[in-house]
């Protein structure tokens, strides 16, 4: 299929793209990389009147660490996160998750922002910022502000972001010597989106045992998950303990039944949590 008609325009300042959204109101959307934005449009699940394209816009692109945070700023292409010195060291978590998104091809492409914006309840990052404790900086008309990662996510591709307001950087904290991360996922083929997937932090408390576990599932509900219960079980260290108290409610869907999804959850959760109990350098 083809798109129905749009016209293009290309922002050259943050200002410009907030000010074409709130004129337009929401017969606009924003492209950034366009790896799942077009797929909408060819299907006509979306018809905007204006695309604003957004990739011209100085300084969104930056990946720094930042104090005790590191900062992606929201234009950073999925190839640059993977390959950035920075992530690597300071933010291993999203290390683990890049080279499972899509293939190298929408990797060199789609944007850290447009996957969060997006909010596919099936996407790697969303899972890892809610995994870290993230924190998303937001500007629109009324001016900047931020939205903490637990109160972002809000339905089936649904966020916090109101029609006219763009995501300008995402904010996680920067592991330390007590950082424990994990991730995992089952997909069809690599690179498909996962069937079920879970990223993990926590903290070892340095007597042996877990802190602050935070389990984020991806693949098995409308928004990505945190299974609390488990969360609570794991910090105990009892590993049959946080499987029998996963709290998850997945629906059939086009890859796999409920069942399925929910004997892949404790899979991965067996995996992972061997990764967060191992030391980590
Ligand atoms: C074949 C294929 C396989 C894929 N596999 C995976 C996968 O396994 N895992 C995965 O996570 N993703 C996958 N993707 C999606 C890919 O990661 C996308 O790049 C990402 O979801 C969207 O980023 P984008 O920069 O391309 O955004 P776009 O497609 O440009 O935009 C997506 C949406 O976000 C909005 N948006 C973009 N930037 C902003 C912003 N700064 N502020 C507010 N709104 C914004 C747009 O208006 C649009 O509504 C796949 C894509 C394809 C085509």
């Amino acid at each position: 299929m083809k798109p129905a008609p749009f016209a293009y325009t290309r922002a050259k300042t943050l200002k410009e793209a907030v000010t074409l959204l709130a004129k337009h109101k929401d017969n606009a959307r924003l492209l950034a990389g366009g790896q799942s934005l077009i797929a909408t449009l060819n299907m006509r699940l979306s018809a905007p009147d204006l695309l604003i394209d957004i990739n011209g816009i100085k300084n969104l692109n930056g990946i720094a660490k930042k104090g005790k945070h590191v900062e992606i700023g929201t234009l950073a292409r999925h190839t640059q996160v993977e390959r950035s010195d920075v992530i690597a060291k300071h933010a291993p978590l999203i290390a683990l998750a890049m080279p499972h998104i899509g293939h190298p091809a929408i990797r060199n492409r789609g944007t850290f922002g447009g996957s969060i914006a997006f909010a596919d309840p099936a996407a790697e990052l969303p899972a890892c910022l809610l995994a870290l404790g993230g924190e998303i900086d937001i500007e629109g008309p009324s001016g900047k502000r931020k939205v903490k990662v637990d109160a972002f996510f809000k339905g089936l591709f649904e966020t916090a972001l109101r029609p006219q307001e763009m995501i300008t950087a995402v904010r996680v904290p920067a592991a330390d010597k007590a950082t424990r991360v994990g991730f995992a996922e089952l997909a069809r083929r690599h690179g498909d989106y996962a069937i079920v997937g879970l990223a993990a932090s926590a903290r070892a408390d340095g007597k042996g045992h877990l802190a602050d576990v935070r389990l984020a599932y991806f693949g098995v509900g409308d928004t990505p998950f945190r299974a609390k219960k488990a969360e609570v079980a794991l910090a105990g260290g009892d590993v049959d303990a946080a499987v029998k108290a996963l709290d998850l409610d997945p629906h059939d869907d086009v890859q796999a039944t409920a069942k399925t999804k929910k004997h892949l959850a404790s899979v991965l959760l067996r995996r992972v949590a061997k990764q967060l109990m191992e030391p980590q350098g």
